[in-house]
C-alpha cells in the first residue's frame, strides 16, 4: 500500500471531500484545489478561496477513462486520445453526457465537460475513496502563480484549506494540456504538458486554433492575457540583463549576467524542455522572492512542451489590467 493510503492524512483528505470541504492535492501537472464535483456548494468554496472572479468552468478529475464515460461522450478520437495519454496531462472537453451528475458550476452550464484523469496515485485514489469525480483548479490565489510544491500552497491558501497532502514536487511542473472534440476538427485550447506534436500523431491530423467562442466567456483561467503572474514585471526574449533584474536563463547562466544580474537561475542547464517546464513556477517564485523589479527570461524554444512554457511566460509577462481581467 503506498505510504500516502495508509497515512492519517489521506484517510481525513477523502472525509473532507465527501463533508463538502476543500483539499490540495499533487497531481503531476502542479498542485489542484480539490471539491466534489457533484457538489455545488463545495465547488462555490473552491472559487471563494481562490478568490477568482468569475465562474470559469472546472476540470473533473476521474480515476480512469471508465469513470471519465459516466461524464462524458466519447466518440473514436476521445477513445484513441484517452487510450493513448491517459493517466496523463490531457483534459478532454467532451460533449457532457446527459444525466451526469456533475454540477453545473463546474460545466459553466455548458454542455460539454473537461475531463482528465491525472497520473497521480494520491489524486485517483482520492476520486475512488471520495467516490465522486474532483473539480480541481490549481491551489493558488486567482491570477499567482500555479503552484508545484505543497509549500507553495501553504504560503498562498495555508489558511483557507482544510487539508494540504504533500507528495513533494510535481513531476510535469505545467498544467495539462486541453483540446477540445466537440465539432469535426480537434482544437488545442490550452498547451500544457502534453505536446502538440504527440497530440497529432495520433490524430492523424494537425489541431485547429480555439475559436471566438472558445476564448470568450466562459473559458477562462488558463486563457486570459494576464496570468501566472509574478509581482515582478516579466521581460521575454532577453539575452542580456538590465541593472535591477534578475534573470530566468535556458541553458547555463552566462558569466556576465550571473555578475550583473540581482538573481539568476536557469530552467534546465542542458537545454531540456521537459526539466524547464517542471521547474517554470518555482524559478519564477524563487526569483519573484528576491525583490527584483523586473525578471528577465532568455528565449525558450516554442515546439514540444517549450509551447506550454511560452504560452505561460507571455501571460506572466502581459499587461496587468486589474483584478477583474485576472483569474485562477
Ligand atoms: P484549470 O484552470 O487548469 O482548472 O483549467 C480550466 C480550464 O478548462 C478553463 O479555463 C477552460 O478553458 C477549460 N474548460 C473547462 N471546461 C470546459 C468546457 N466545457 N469547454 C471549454 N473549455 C473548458
Ligand atoms: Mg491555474
Amino acid at each position: 500500500m503506498p505510504d500516502f493510503l495508509a497515512a492519517d492524512g489521506f484517510r481525513r483528505a477523502a472525509e473532507t471531500i465527501r463533508a463538502g470541504g476543500l483539499v490540495a492535492v499533487p497531481t503531476e501537472t502542479v498542485y489542484g484545489l480539490a471539491a466534489d464535483a457533484t457538489n455545488a456548494e463545495a465547488c462555490a468554496r473552491i472559487y471563494a478561496a481562490k478568490g477568482r472572479p468569475r465562474f470559469n468552468p472546472l476540470i473533473s478529475h476521474v480515476a480512469d477513462t471508465e469513470a471519465a464515460r459516466l461524464h462524458g461522450l466519447f466518440d473514436a478520437r476521445a477513445l484513441a486520445l484517452a487510450d493513448a495519454f491517459w493517466p496523463g496531462p490531457l483534459t478532454l472537453v467532451v460533449p457532457r453526457r446527459p444525466g451526469s451528475p456533475v454540477c453545473d458550476l463546474v460545466t459553466a452550464g455548458l454542455d460539454s465537460i473537461a475531463l482528465r484523469v491525472p497520473d497521480s496515485p494520491v489524486m485517483q485514489a482520492l476520486s475512488r475513496e471520495a467516490g465522486c469525480p474532483l473539480a480541481a483548479p490549481s491551489a493558488n490565489r486567482s491570477g499567482r502563480i500555479s503552484p508545484t510544491t505543497a509549500q507553495a500552497v501553504d504560503e498562498d491558501l495555508g489558511e483557507r484549506v482544510a487539508v494540504i497532502l504533500d507528495t513533494g514536487p510535481t513531476r510535469v511542473g505545467v498544467e495539462s494540456t486541453i483540446v477540445a472534440l466537440l465539432e469535426d476538427e480537434a482544437r488545442l485550447l490550452r498547451p500544457g504538458g502534453t505536446a502538440r506534436e504527440d497530440l497529432e500523431r495520433v490524430l492523424g491530423a494537425p489541431l485547429a486554433d480555439p475559436t471566438a467562442r472558445d476564448t470568450d466567456t466562459p473559458a477562462g483561467p488558463g486563457m486570459l492575457k494576464s496570468h501566472y503572474a509574478p509581482r515582478a514585471r516579466v521581460r521575454l526574449e532577453a539575452r542580456d540583463i538590465d541593472p535591477g533584474e534578475a534573470f530566468l536563463g535556458f541553458g547555463p547562466v552566462p558569466e556576465e549576467i550571473a555578475r550583473k544580474a540581482c538573481a539568476a537561475r536557469t530552467l534546465s542547464e542542458t537545454y531540456n524542455v521537459e526539466e524547464a517546464a517542471a521547474r517554470l513556477f518555482s524559478d519564477l517564485r524563487t526569483l519573484d522572492a528576491t525583490g527584483a523589479a523586473s525578471i528577465a527570461v532568455a528565449p525558450v524554444p516554442k515546439t514540444g512542451l517549450g509551447e506550454a512554457i511560452n504560452d505561460r511566460l507571455t501571460r506572466a509577462a502581459a499587461e496587468r489590467t486589474g483584478a477583474g481581467a485576472r483569474a485562477d
